[in-house]
């Protein structure tokens, strides 16, 4: 059943305009045609929740300047519990659904592995059919060859197990052994485009003009896959783009692609990635897609800079969300000294990817096997409390059947006791 059809059976129907931005908008594919299991995905009732808060407040701020005394006593709990009572949905307390961070996403990766001492390595080419996890040996390491870009020779080492967070749709160029069980999984994923493209040009009539809105969408371009690759979406902030040549605004527009075949050859492979100088091959066709739209939306002096046309939203389609397909590649986390993760094995976007690998962390650790564990680790910790302030190599101590002790990581110990928790008080 398509989202769509959800809605209709549901009674939801009048929820669908909204749909068109609120899903369809962020590249997740249209309302008309995407499986309804990723529909109720994204759009859960915390989210509608959530955009109620930021319209009402929106309608209030028209009226009141969101600084005065008497709009900070109407805003926030009373706000949220308005909406609630009407909508339902647990959400809290919302001002805007979205927000940004000021120095990207990107921060906070860097900034995990600066804290963890992660060994990170850049430029980094597997060789085709590079990655050998010789299966025949359990206990064997997983063996990989690589290239470091620029360089030929080719190096080789091995790891006690593989985390694959690249799209799975392209794993057995690169992974050698894959197992019949998953290819059968990884070769139903299906994926989408989402072009962005950095332009300049002068300002836009009622967006960039005195409206001076920071972004533009147009939701009826969002309606089905007759509008693939059409001027949809726009950003525009000074803040992120500044504003180089006086006059002139730079900008990125936004192009989606259900068929993205249609993009030509390049865009037909969807195993790409930005290259040494973060630059992406881009798609003409597309490119001449996007000027075309907005010389027929009257903008003038249009400079287009850089184009990434991003392979996006890797998902199983209706027949393999049906077979169960999701659920056997959760059930499979672990085999064969693999972890799957990454957009392919749940929803494209950076909540649902974190999200997952916790919990793949979470069911991978260990569980204790008897109280006497617990009370063991009571006795360790005087007072029982999950010791919060546990730092990165630091380890603790826990009792094996024998008795012996066995070391387990800060982040074992987390998960298991959070798991177990109602245990340890
Ligand atoms: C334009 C755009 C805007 C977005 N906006 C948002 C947003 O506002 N909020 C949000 O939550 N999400 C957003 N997303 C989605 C979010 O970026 C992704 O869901 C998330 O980054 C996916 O994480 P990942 O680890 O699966 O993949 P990635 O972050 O793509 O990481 C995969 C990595 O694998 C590398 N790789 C691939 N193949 C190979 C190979 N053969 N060898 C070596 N390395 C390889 C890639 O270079 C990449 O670094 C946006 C995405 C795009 C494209």
């Amino acid at each position: 059943m398509t989202f769509l059809e959800f809605l209709q059976s549901n009674d939801l129907y009048a929820l669908s305009g909204f749909l068109m931005f609120a899903h369809a908008a962020q590249g997740y594919g249209y309302v008309t045609t995407i499986p309804a299991f990723y529909g109720l995905w994204w759009i859960t009732p915390e989210l509608l929740n959530g955009y109620m808060q930021m319209s009402f407040r929106e309608e209030l701020e028209k009226f009141y300047d969101p600084k005065s005394e008497f709009f900070q006593q109407i805003r926030g709990t009373w706000v949220r519990a308005v909406v609630t009572a009407i909508v339902g949905g647990a959400a809290d307390v919302v001002k805007r659904t979205t927000t940004m961070l000021p120095e990207g996403y990107q921060k906070i990766w860097t900034t995990i592995a600066e804290k963890d001492g992660l060994d990170v390595r850049y430029g980094v080419e597997i060789l085709d059919q590079g990655i050998d996890r010789q299966l025949d040996d359990p206990s064997a390491p997983v063996r990989i060859k690589y290239r470091q870009k620029g360089k030929n020779e080719v190096i080789e080492e091995e790891y006690d197990f593989l985390i694959y967070s690249a799209p799975h749709a392209h794993a057995k160029n690169f992974v050698k052994d894959v197992a019949i069980q998953e290819e059968s999984i990884f070769s139903s994923l299906k994926s989408f485009v989402l072009a962005t493209t950095l332009y300049s040009s002068e300002p836009v009539l009622d967006y960039t003009d005195s409206a001076r809105r920071p972004i533009m969408y147009e939701a009826d371009k969002m309606s089905g896959p007759s509008h693939d690759g059409s001027w949809y979406a726009d950003r525009w902030d000074d803040l992120i783009f500044g504003q180089p040549i006086p006059g002139r605004q730079t900008r990125v527009g936004y192009q989606f692609y259900e068929n993205y075949c249609q993009g030509g050859d390049m865009m037909c492979n969807s195993d790409r990635t930005p290259n040494e100088g973060g630059a992406m091959e881009s798609s003409e066709r597309a490119l001449r897609q996007f000027r075309g739209e907005l010389e027929r939306q009257n903008v003038s002096g249009v400079n287009t800079l850089r184009q990434y046309p991003w392979p996006y939203f890797h998902h199983f389609p209706q027949e393999a969300v049906q077979e169960g397909k999701v659920w056997d590649l959760l059930e499979m986390q672990g085999q064969r000294k693999t972890w799957w993760i990454g957009a392919s094995a749940c929803f494209e976007s950076v909540h649902d990817v974190t999200n997952y690998n916790l919990m793949i962390l979470r069911r991978s650790a260990k569980k204790p096997r008897s109280p006497k564990k617990w009370l063991w680790v009571k006795h360790m910790h005087p007072g029982a409390q999950v010791p919060k302030q546990m730092s990165a190599g630091q380890k603790y101590m826990y009792p094996d059947s024998d008795g012996a002790g066995e070391r387990m990581e800060p982040w074992q110990m987390e998960t298991w006791t959070t798991t177990c928790g109602a245990l340890m008080v």
